[in-house]
Order: structure tokens, then C-alpha cells, then sequence
């Protein structure tokens, strides 16, 4: 996929994010894996100007190209490149459940099934630190070495994908769960999954999804 497009492509899933409400006045931020580096929307972007010429391209030794700063959190995204060779994108989101189980400081347990499809039996919860700081980047790209989404502690999440569709949609699925497991818990403590039936989720999920190969065409083209 060309550079063009892949920064057509986080314009487009930028202005869907907000359209979610999973990004209000453009509080999260998305990048594609780019060359030596990636591709980020800029610091203190709009969704109402952002246009494909704004994405930063950014290297990973933190020098960039262009007028534009990029996002105060490309030290998060950079460490996810680092940790997880199969990350091509990060979304990071400040979406309402999320950012109000993150203030419990605890990962999502296995309440549902699909805690499997982030690669385990829970959702971890990264500890706290200041935002854009290069210990959030740090404790949150170790974060997802192992998983595809995590909780960030008093702050939001991130998730990553072996496409940006892929990385939009966990982000998706992962503020779901969360309005899930909050709205679960509104009831007292919910039943979770014991080891045992987590054996069998960890069976059917290398089958998962791939039984048949579905056209899926989004409404726009992602890499
Ligand atoms: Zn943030």
C-alpha cells in the first residue's frame, strides 16, 4: 500500500473513531509502521482539518519530517513497533469504559470469551505514568509484546493490529467488553471462566474466524 494512501486511511479512521465517540476533540491517536518508522497524526490535530499532508512520518530514533510535531504519545506507539515485530498499527483511545475500568487499576478478567482474542485470559492494565512520557511508552509496549489491546491505568487504552483495520477494530471490540464488564459488575462480582473452560476458548480460537474466508470489503481502504 502506498504512503498516500495509508495516510488517507488514518484520516479516515481518525474521523470514524470520533464518529464512535471514542475520540473526543481528538484526545487519541493512530499510526501505521512506516519504513524505519511510522506514520502519526500530529500533535493537537483536529478532526475537522486533518488532512493526509498533517500524518507525521516519524522515525523511530524520535526525528520527524515536516512543519508538524506528532503526537505527544509517539514514544507509546514507537515502543509497541519495538516490542511486537507483527504491530503494522496502533490506535489509542481515550473511549469512555475504558478510561473508567482503567481507573481501577486492574486488567479485565475473563468475564466473556473474547478477553482470547487479545491473546490470553485477561486484558492487562498498564501502571500509571504521565501522559507522553517515555516510561508510559515503555511499560505500554511491554504491555503489548504479549496481547493485542491493553488498559492504560487513569488514562485510556491502546491496541494494535497486523493491519490499521485490524488495530481499529480491537480498539473497537475492547471499549465493548469494557461496557460489558462494567455493566456486569454494576450486578456485584461477575462468574468468570474457570482454567478449564479457558482451555477449550484457547482451542476454538486458533480456529476462530478462519473457518471461511470472508470478502470483507470496509467501507475504506485500509492496509
Ligand atoms: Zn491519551
Amino acid at each position: 500500500m502506498s504512503e498516500t494512501a495509508i495516510r488517507a486511511a488514518i484520516v479516515e479512521v481518525n474521523a470514524e473513531l470520533e464518529r464512535r465517540g471514542m475520540n473526543v476533540c481528538s484526545t487519541g491517536n493512530i499510526s501505521v509502521r512506516w519504513n524505519d518508522g511510522m506514520l502519526i497524526t500530529p500533535a493537537g490535530c483536529r478532526v475537522e482539518t486533518l488532512a493526509p499532508e498533517h500524518i507525521v512520518f516519524t522515525r523511530f530514533d524520535g526525528t520527524w519530517d515536516g512543519p508538524l510535531r506528532p503526537s505527544s504519545e509517539q514514544a507509546m506507539h514507537r515502543a509497541v513497533y519495538q516490542h511486537a515485530p507483527a504491530a503494522k498499527a496502533v490506535v489509542h483511545s481515550h473511549a469512555d469504559n475504558c478510561v473508567a475500568l482503567s481507573t481501577f487499576r486492574k486488567p479485565i478478567p475473563a468475564f466473556h470469551y473474547m478477553i482470547q482474542g487479545f491473546g490470553g485470559m485477561e486484558v492487562p492494565c498498564v501502571d500509571y505514568h504521565p501522559f507522553g512520557s517515555e516510561e508510559l511508552g515503555e511499560a505500554a509496549g511491554k504491555a503489548l509484546a504479549e496481547r493485542t489491546a491493553c488498559l492504560l491505568a487513569n488514562h485510556g487504552m491502546l491496541a494494535r493490529g497486523a493491519t490499521l483495520l485490524a488495530a481499529f477494530e480491537a480498539a473497537l471490540k475492547l471499549e465493548a467488553l469494557a461496557r460489558q464488564y462494567l455493566l456486569a459488575s454494576s450486578l456485584g462480582a461477575p462468574t468468570l471462566l474457570t482454567a478449564e473452560e479457558w482451555v477449550t476458548v484457547q482451542q476454538q480460537y486458533r480456529t476462530y474466524g478462519k473457518a471461511q474466508a470472508l470478502d470483507r470489503q470496509p467501507r475504506w481502504q485500509l492496509p
